[in-house]
């Protein structure tokens, strides 16, 4: 619960304050109606436990570890992969582009976030950290999070919470990881591309970023893939667009179909994998990150092929169960195949698609329906994972000035900041969290797909209930 009920009321009488304050301070999105605004914030920060706290960040560096195995590992990739790809043309593509890129980029840069949500079996029980998900490419809201974590140190100061509010400033950390791969490629006059969507609606946390890379002397130019496809070329191995080279190219697209509706962007896409330009993330490292993958990593050999022992035990504690559709699972002593088991009990698990970036999942009746309707294969497609239950706390959320206070639940992301010159780890951080808080019942969570709230993290103190 939040700490303090009269410190709740006086941030309630404060929405005006607030609202000014993030528009003030660059707190800003794009509404879906293409309005300026500030982004959807929680006023009231998330309470969290420090020794889970503590926990979760000490993950960042074993989950930037197994990426990066992972997308080494080809050939685990493409026998995960394959019954996928063999039903959802997508992962097909993604698989096919990889194996047709140049592959001679020893220098790897990877910005990660690992989303978790705190799971709470019983109230005296305590708390589990349980993982959601990877994010391998378009780890969005680094420079949000820092805004909205600077809005409640604004809101409770002079308060006795004040000193509870967890600091968070993801960009320049992610900078410093992107300094020092640019350095290791070698081409001082070198840009960074950022491959973006046209008309994106959260430019202005990728403005943050662009503006600590900056600070870091790199400069940042923006394309979405089809400019790409149009304006870039290939020189002597370089990836040039508009006749600069591209050292790095960042990722903050490109991750589902919807950015892949024309030829040229595949096009585009196949000619940054054939070049030397250090993609953040490559293909391999993409597929890391997905849903399958994740699937096969919950298998405890298999996890253990890329981290070891000591490293793997912390990670496998975080993990929540996750199925094939076909596995044979043990329901009371019967054993029957998990979409099944799933059918009976929709509430207690998610089906999953191999995307990304959000609104795809199903829940609830959605995911019977989905089940029922599949054909048998269709299904390797998908996963079952089971469905996390976070404890829910009172918050104040606030899209457009207009606050509600609701019971709601929150989604903590770790960012990771991860540099490997060939297997050589060069540098391996954490940078920082994402808290998207939502109300309770609201299945999906994403705030650009319009659920969530950004929010940051306050430390319980031990003798708070
Ligand atoms: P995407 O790659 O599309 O972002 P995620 O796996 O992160 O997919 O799921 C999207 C959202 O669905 C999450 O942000 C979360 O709110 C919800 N969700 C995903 N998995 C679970 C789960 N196992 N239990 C409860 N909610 C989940
Ligand atoms: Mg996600």
């Amino acid at each position: 619960m939040f700490p303090d009920g009269d410190i709740l009321e006086g941030l309630r009488a404060r929405l005006d304050e607030a609202a000014d304050y993030a528009l003030l301070n660059g707190l800003l999105k794009y509404t879906p109606q293409g309005r300026l605004n500030h982004a959807p914030f929680a006023l009231t920060p998330c309470p969290i436990d420090p020794a889970c706290q503590h926990r979760m960040e000490a993950l960042t560096a074993s989950f930037n570890r197994l990426a990066h195995a992972v997308a080494r590992d080809r050939a685990f990739l493409e026998d995960t992969l394959a019954p996928a790809a063999a039903v959802d043309d997508f992962t097909a593509r993604l698989l096919k582009l990889a194996r047709s890129g140049a592959g001679n980029q020893p220098i790897h840069l990877a910005i990660t976030r690992s989303d978790y949500f705190i799971h709470q079996p019983a109230p005296e029980a305590p708390p589990q950290i349980r993982q959601v998900e990877l994010n391998t490419i378009a780890a969005s809201y680094p420079g949000l999070a820092e805004r909205v974590y600077r809005l409640h140190r604004f809101l409770l100061q002079d308060t006795p919470l004040e000193r509870r509010l967890l600091a968070n400033d993801p960009p320049p950390v992610i900078a410093e990881a992107f300094a020092e791969a640019f350095a290791r490629y070698g081409h001082p006059g070198a840009r960074v591309l950022m491959v973006v969507q046209p008309g994106e609606s959260n430019v202005f946390d990728q403005r943050l970023q662009e503006i600590a890379l900056r600070e870091r002397g790199l400069i940042t130019r923006r394309a979405s893939l089809e400019e790409i496809a149009r304006q870039g070329t290939l020189k002597e191995g370089h990836l040039l667009v508009r006749g600069e080279v591209a050292a790095i190219t960042y990722f903050r697209a490109a991750y589902g179909p919807e950015d892949f509706q024309s030829e040229d962007a595949f096009k585009a896409r196949a000619l940054i994998e054939a070049s030397s330009t250090i993609a953040v993330p490559s293909l391999y490292a993409q597929l890391a990150g997905a849903k399958k993958v994740q699937k096969v990593l919950t298998e405890p050999r298999t996890l253990r092929r890329f981290l070891p022992s000591g490293q793997a035990a912390p990670v496998e504690a975080c993990f929540a169960a996750l199925y094939d559709l076909d596995e044979e699972v043990d329901a009371g002593g019967r054993r029957v195949a998990a979409w099944r088991l799933a059918i009976d009990n929709t509430a207690g698990f998610v089906l999953k698609p191999q995307r990304e970036g959000g609104g795809n999942n199903y829940f609830d009746d959605e995911l019977r329906r989905m089940l029922t309707g599949m054909t048998p294969d269709a299904r390797p497609a998908y996963v079952l994972m089971e469905r996390i239950r976070p404890a829910p706390h009172q918050a104040v959320l606030v899209r457009e000035r207009e606050a509600r206070a609701v019971p709601a639940v929150s989604e903590i992301g770790r960012f990771g900041a991860y540099v490997a010159d060939g297997e050589r780890e060069v540098i391996n951080r954490d940078a920082g969290y994402l808290v998207r808080t939502k109300e309770r019942d609201t299945p999906e969570g994403g705030v650009s797909a319009g659920f969530g709230y950004l929010d940051s993290l306050l430390l319980t103190d031990p003798g708070d209930p």
